[in-house]
Formats: C-alpha cells, structure tokens, sequence
C-alpha cells in the first residue's frame, strides 16, 4: 500500500505528467526494459523478447490538482483530504492501472506496456489526446491488450462509447472471470476506444481495478479490489493465448 500512497501524493494533472513518470520509471529500476517515449509524451515499455507480446494499458494523467493531498487509510478505503480537512480526489483514475502495471512489469517476463498522457478531458480539450496522437506501430506484434482504467471491482469493457466492440467477450475464459467475480459489459470512452477508432486491429478492454468516484473530490480507493483486480490480469495474462 505504501507504493499506492506514494502515486497518490504526485500531481499529474493532464499535460503534467512529468513527475509520475520519473516517479514511475524509478519503480522500475534494475529491470531489463527498452523505453520509449513519443514526441507527446506517451511512454512505451517492452519486457523481454518474443515473436508476439501480451499488452497492458493505463493513462498517466488525472483530473485532480489539489494544493495539498494527505493521504487517509481506514481500514480498506484509500482517500485524500486537503489541509481544511476537505476532500479532495486522488487521482486513482488511473494511478491504479500505472500501480498494476508497475507490480506486472516486475513480476511477467514477457509484456509490452503503454502509457498515456492526457487521457482525461481538459476543459474545451476532448480526452484520449495521446492515444489519438501516438503511432500504431507499437502494436504490430502486440497479440491483445488490456486497459486497467475502469471503475469498480467487477467489469470487464468489451464494448466502447460510440457501440465501438473492443473485443470478443469469448476471448476471458469464463472461469477466470467467475473466480474473480468479472463480467463483461459496455463502457464508456477511454484510450482503447480511442485506439480502435483509429483502426487497431488487436483485442482490446478495460478492466475495473477497485477506485471508485472517479473525476470526484471524493474518489476513494478499495485496496482489496486493486488487490483482486492485479490477481486477476495476472491471471488473464496467463491464460489469454
Ligand atoms: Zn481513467
């Protein structure tokens, strides 16, 4: 939990991102990795070498700019509260999905990560602004890809904002999703969807990884549904061909 907290506390206001990706990259220090960065800022990360890759996905960017941002644990819920006392949003939309990335990276041999900037809407400024940017190429030999940028403990987004069908809902297997309490449903508009508008061709979804109240002074954090929703793309990643 004390990496959580440590994200938490980084401001990454969209177009800022700076700091939560040296903070992120230190997290991986020691590890054999080719890194990228795009001329927008979108990080690209490559684990290991293999004919094909599994891909995971999650923004750098939050909505939140707090002047102050302490981080309260009570019992399982994670919050944020400013020098007032007030409430203020943590960002875990979707420093949850860069936590569940960083334990990934240290953990699968083989996977191909990248990470976002500007996902979230800015004013008159429409979202998904990298991933609306970025090249494709990336994906060429990128077999699947899973976005952890959903809401909640128990949803898997197979089909975006706009009706766009990320995916087959045949591609979890029912089991998996059963053991963890996922189903699949429709979502909203994230980079995957932007990405499929754009003509990638692979697989794509969004997992639920346990933040909820998302864009909100009171966004709140259940560990034990990061906890599960880490256990359980581990667990696709395994078992997704
Ligand atoms: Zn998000």
């Amino acid at each position: 939990m004390e990496l959580l907290k440590r994200f938490y506390g980084i401001n990454s206001k969209s177009g800022g991102e700076d700091a939560i990706k040296g903070f992120f990259m230190e997290q991986l220090a020691g590890l054999e990795l080719a890194v990228e960065e795009d001329a927008f800022g979108n990080i690209f990360i490559t684990k290991g070498v293999a004919d094909s890759y599994p891909g995971v996905t999650a923004h750098l960017d939050e909505v939140h700019a707090p002047s102050e941002r302490n981080i309260v644990v009570d019992g399982d819920m994670i919050y944020a509260v400013d020098g007032c006392g007030e409430r203020v949003g943590i960002g875990a939309d979707d420093k949850n999905g860069l936590w569940i990335i960083t334990r990934l990276l240290h953990t699968k041999p083989v996977l191909k990560v990248a990470l976002f900037v500007q996902e979230e809407r800015d004013g008159e400024m429409a979202g998904c602004r990298g991933s609306r940017a970025c090249s494709l190429d990336f994906f060429n030999d990128v077999r699947y890809l899973l976005a952890v940028d959903r809401k909640g403990d128990s949803e898997v987004v197979t089909v975006g904002k706009g009706d766009i069908r990320l995916c087959d809902d045949a591609m979890f297997p029912i089991e998996v999703l059963q053991k963890y309490g996922y189903e699949c449903v429709p979502g909203g508009r994230t980079d995957v969807v932007a990405l499929k508008e754009r003509g990638l061709q692979i697989p794509c979804c969004n997992i639920s990884c346990g933040y909820y109240n998302a864009h909100k002074a009171d966004e709140y954090t259940m560990f034990t549904h990061l906890e599960k929703a880490l256990a359980f793309v581990d667990e696709l990643l395994d078992k997704i061909v």
